[in-house]
């Protein structure tokens, strides 16, 4: 009886919205990019953009697109399989064989997004008398794909070095065969980057195998946005990067493991979103091809995105705002309660910008914030309009 399930699902939904946790979509009118046009009641308008993912700013390249639409010609729509059964095509290998040289892996595989590359990374590899030690803010992804192994689960708090070893230790004393840590490259909510030295150097000590999502950082951090491997000076010592074609590397779709040969050849046996779902689109797999080629030579664009990182950073604490410390683009403006987050937004709304607030309980309670994000798309003048609408809606909130 579906009207019983309905009625208590509007039950759900409507204290959703008491609560003030009620996500509503808003409609953008065209590519992803530094400025947007977005759509409310019918009418069109430009706003300012810092809270894309698009830190390169290749979403709407030229040169993607021009790669994207040529394999539309060459390779057709879709596959219409999995990989195994004739699902591959050479784009597919091709797309494999260019991230791993990239991020200087032995080879990759690729998955429909990074969610199910989390997902689908750890239950071939471990089993029950294994252990995974996993970071306390690592990303969902990680956290279900975690649920889904047999191996014994270990936390430690964001980025404590002292329970990560005492984890270790535990997990040595139980017994564990394989050890495996599991951390964000860079963490998304607060734009902290790991301490990807002191997990090494513990790892060593420990025997344990490294996995680092670097969703926020492959493109764009560390040399030739290689990610923070290469920004924390790790490189390979890191074992198993997890990644994303859907933020700096074109922002289209599809996720992937590089690792070692045995590693991805075991995945392409066995893990289960790799094996029971469609291959990528070839125009996903060719656009993504050229955003990884654009990225490798993207020094200038790196570049510009770290000078509007700084200058925006600092133009904010200039006018009083409260912000987490950090090196990314993605910077926090700590405002702790959820009701003054969606105020902020709604005035910067008002104001030309489009941001977004994040309360519980996607971020601690009292942590509520406004999550900016820079982006190689953005103009300088944008960046400094930008910082002046936050100042002027800050001094209408009262917040500065
Ligand atoms: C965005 C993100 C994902 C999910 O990537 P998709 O390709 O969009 O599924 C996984 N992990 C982290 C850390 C992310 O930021």
């Amino acid at each position: 009886m579906a009207s019983r399930i309905d009625d208590h699902i509007r039950g759900l939904l409507s204290q959703i919205q008491a609560e003030g946790l009620y996500k509503r979509e808003r409609l953008i009118t065209g590519p992803q990019a530094g400025t947007v046009s977005i759509r409310s009641d019918g009418v069109d308008r430009e706003v300012i953009n810092l809270c894309a993912n698009n830190y390169l700013g290749l979403a709407d390249h030229r040169e993607v697109i021009a790669a994207a639409q040529q394999a539309l010609h060459e390779f057709g729509f879709g596959m219409a399989s999995v990989r195994f059964i004739c699902g591959t095509q050479t784009l597919h290998r091709e797309l494999e064989r260019t991230i791993a040289r990239y991020l200087g892996k032995d080879d990759a595989i690729l998955f429909a997004a990074c969610f199910d590359a989390n997902g689908g990374v750890f239950e071939p590899l471990l089993e029950a008398d294994d252990a995974i030690i996993s970071d306390s803010l690592n990303h969902a992804s990680i956290i279900d794909g975690v649920r889904l192994c047999r191996a014994k689960r270990y936390r430690f708090a964001n980025g404590d070095m002292n329970e990560l070893e005492d984890r270790l230790k535990e997990a040595d004393r139980d017994g564990a065969r394989f050890k495996l840590v599991a951390t964000d490259g860079v963490f998304s909510m607060d734009g902290y980057v790991a301490d990807l030295p002191a997990i090494c150097d513990l790892a060593d000590r420990y025997g344990a195998i490294v996995m680092v999502d670097d969703c926020h950082a492959t493109g764009h951090l560390g040399e030739a946005g290689r990610g923070t491997p290469a920004l924390t000076g790790v490189g390979q010592r890191v074992d198993i990067v997890t990644g994303t074609f859907g933020k700096s590397l074109g922002g289209a779709m599809g996720g992937f493991v590089a690792a070692s040969q045995p590693i991805v050849d075991l995945l392409r046996q066995r893990s289960r979103p790799y094996l029971f779902s469609n291959s990528l689109a070839p125009a996903v797999a060719a656009g993504s091809i050229k955003a990884i080629e654009i990225a490798e030579n993207a020094d200038d664009r790196r570049q510009r995105l770290a000078g509007y990182s700084k200058r925006f950073r600092s133009g904010l604490e200039q006018a009083g705002f409260e912000l987490l410390p950090g090196v990314t683009p993605i910077i926090p403006v700590m405002l702790h309660e959820a009701p003054l987050a969606q105020k902020m937004a709604a005035a910067l709304d008002d104001r030309g910008v489009y941001v977004a607030g994040f309360f519980y309980p996607v971020v601690p309670k009292g942590k509520a914030r406004i999550r900016t994000q820079m982006s190689a798309a953005l103009t300088e003048k944008e960046v400094d309009s930008a910082i002046d609408a936050f100042a002027d809606a800050g001094r209408a909130l009262g917040i500065i």
